[in-house]
């Protein structure tokens, strides 16, 4: 027992796993497909989808904006906690990936609430702005390219009402923003970002060591 965060092993993960995660079939079966795709790590943790879930649902969310959605895991896990009239605007840029979201949503009977708007995500954010969508968001997840995360974080802040809840992603990037030998520029821009939202008196926020680390920011009211 100490301060510090626990480290998890693979044994206790599984552990974790098998005592908390609820994946329904067709999770399961997304999961599955998208391992087996080259671009499979880009996937969600399954237990992250499940804490994003829980917290929408305690926001009482309606309203979800995803930035990058990929095959659809998080969005699925999303939509399944919003009622029948909630909407999930998910935007990404590959129809590929989102074909096989698509398959997926349907199966699991949430693709009416989720709108996929196929462009690059600083438009489809831009034009909400721009239709007077502001502070109207009760829930964002932001896992798109990297470079933009300021971007991304900036535009979800003007959607979401106050009170509502921004969930960046990727914000320890494998460790390597520790890294001082580490100076992509993926890794620069994290941890830039990271300084910021730091300093962000907008916001309160805390950093989740799950997954690949996530940051929460409720938006002030
Ligand atoms: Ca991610």
């Amino acid at each position: 027992m100490g301060k510090r965060t626990l480290e998890l092993n693979e044994r206790l993960y599984d552990y974790l796993l098998s005592v908390s995660l609820r994946d329904t079939p067709v999770q399961a079966a997304l999961r599955h497909e998208t391992d087996q795709l080259e671009m499979g790590m880009m996937q969600v943790s399954a237990d992250q989808a499940q804490f994003m879930a829980l917290l929408a649902k305690l926001l009482g969310a309606r309203r979800v904006i995803e930035v990058g959605t990929f095959t659809g895991y998080s969005a699925l896990a999303l939509a399944q906690v919003l009622p029948e009239d909630g909407r999930l605007i998910a935007c990404d840029v590959s129809k590929g990936w989102t074909d096989i979201a698509r398959r997926y949503w349907q199966q699991a009977g949430v693709a009416d609430r989720i709108e996929l708007r196929l462009a690059p995500a600083l438009e489809t954010l831009d034009a909400l702005v721009a239709d007077d969508q502001g502070d109207s968001f009760d829930f964002a997840f932001i896992d798109a390219d990297k470079q933009n995360q300021r971007n991304y974080y900036e535009r979800c802040l003007a959607l979401i009402r106050p009170g509502g809840l921004i969930a960046v992603d990727n914000v320890l990037w494998g460790g390597s923003v520790a890294d001082p030998d580490n100076d992509t520029d993926d890794t620069r821009a994290i941890r830039d970002f990271n300084t910021f939202i730091y300093q962000d008196q907008r916001v309160d926020i805390s950093l989740v060591p799950i997954g690949d680390g996530v940051t929460l920011a409720r938006k002030r009211d």
